[in-house]
């Protein structure tokens, strides 16, 4: 079986609509966000949702805790591009408000609003205008009772039980537009408890680890919950929940999406090699910046920078577009044919230049463009491997001289 083959059975889920974004069923798992100025600032706002959206993020939520912000909601929603989805407390009439402002999505939990009347009212309301609700059970904040029962602990079983509960107050009032998230900072406890749920219910499931702190440890916590139950099949839509600036996490969502084959490439996927003693570069710093240029450019094009010409096109040939440094030049392929040869200042530019260059005429145009260039691309790569191996040796790491002199020691 071939890489590209490799496919995670997901586990099927209902569909609810988050304005025309799917959420469950054989819909692609979705990235979400969440803005973190105030909603009632319009522009502000707006601003952060569209660098939300080009850096991935599908649906995104912002806080819906005044009046004031049900208001700014209003003249959010029409000018976003994306879906909005309105986050509750307690506060009934803020979810009347959020959806009278037009909101394609509700998060919040009906226990918090606590008196029946008030469930039905946001119940009806929603339902009434095709609106869903996520159910946010969140370990940090479980219910009492609950906490008592399971033994003065958080468990995965008392975080399901919880999410039962709350899904119990919308089914008595035959409210079903439902997506569940039963988030943790604990990342065994979040991945166990989403297990549970999604053994008990078909409802979508919204995947994180809540409060997982900045970069880069909370990516790290982020990443672990999130991949290991997508890649069991669990889970409809994903947010990084980061102490940091949210285009990250927008942007983190839709890299590990994309790294899971889960959805399709938007961004570059940049590759490097690792450096070692054959490097003509500073590795790292070319892929650094490399990694800057290309940022949310939106090319969906695997893209590699390798350290020398001895062994980086042969490492990289399944890249689309790649570059490996020979002797203070760099040297461009194409899906592993040679196509240029740029002085190593130039190294980044001319990847970025041509990347856009195959985003928008193809690689049959990019191979056609290098027609006149290939044969001597081709001879000054092959001069400068020579060199290399000239100067560097077939050992260029020393690796067997380190080895002779550990046995000679013993
Ligand atoms: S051999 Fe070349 S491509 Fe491979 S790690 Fe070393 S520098 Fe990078």
């Amino acid at each position: 079986m071939d890489s590209a083959s490799v496919r995670f059975v997901r586990k099927k889920t209902r569909q609810v609509m988050v304005g025309d974004v799917a959420v469950g069923g054989d819909a692609p798992v979705t990235v979400q966000s969440m803005t973190t100025t105030k909603t009632a600032d319009v522009d502000a706002t707006l601003q952060q949702i569209y660098a939300l959206a080009a850096a991935g993020a599908d649906i995104v939520r912002c806080t819906c805790n005044k009046p004031e912000s049900a208001e700014g909601l209003a003249h959010i929603v029409p000018r976003s591009p994306v879906p909005i989805v309105a986050d509750i407390h307690h506060q009934y009439r803020r979810a009347l408000e959020a959806l009278e402002a037009g909101v394609h999505c509700l998060r919040l939990n009906p226990g918090n609003i606590r008196k029946p009347e008030h469930i039905k009212a946001v119940a009806k309301e929603a339902k009434d205008r095709n609106i869903p609700i996520r159910i946010g059970v969140n370990g940090g904040s479980l219910d009492p009772a609950l906490y008592k029962k399971y033994g003065d602990k958080v468990t995965p079983e008392a975080m399901v039980e919880s999410a039962l509960q709350e899904i119990a107050y919308f089914e008595e009032v035959d409210f079903d537009l439902i997506k569940i998230s039963v988030k943790a900072s604990n990342v065994p406890l979040m991945i166990e408890a989403y297990r549970q749920l999604s053994e008990v219910t078909d409802y979508p499931l919204h995947l994180g680890v809540t409060e997982a702190g900045p970069p880069p440890t909370g990516i790290l916590k982020s990443t672990a919950g999130i991949a290991t139950l997508l890649a069991e099949g669990i889970g409809d839509t994903i947010r990084y929940s980061l102490t940091s600036d949210p285009v990250d996490e927008a942007r983190m969502g839709r890299a590990l999406l994309e790294s899971l084959g889960l959805r399709e490439r938007k961004n570059v996927d940049l590759i490097a090699c690792p450096s070692c003693g054959r490097a003509e570069i500073d590795v790292y710093e070319v892929a650094q910046q490399a990694q800057e240029a290309f940022a949310d450019k939106q090319i969906p094009l695997q893209v590699a920078v390798m350290g020398c010409v001895v062994n980086g096109p042969g490492e990289a040939k399944d890249a689309d577009l790649g570059i490996a440094a020979g002797n203070k030049r760099g040297h461009l392929f194409v899906r592993g044919v040679n196509v240029a040869v740029v002085p190593e200042a130039e190294m980044v530019d001319t990847l970025v230049e041509w990347a856009e260059f195959i985003k928008t005429e193809g690689f049959d145009a990019a191979l056609a463009r290098a027609e006149k260039t290939r044969g001597a691309a081709r001879q000054a790569a092959e001069e400068d491997r020579q060199r290399n191996l000239d100067d560097k040796g077939e050992d260029a790491n020393s690796s067997e001289q380190v080895v002779e002199l550990l046995k000679k020691n013993r």
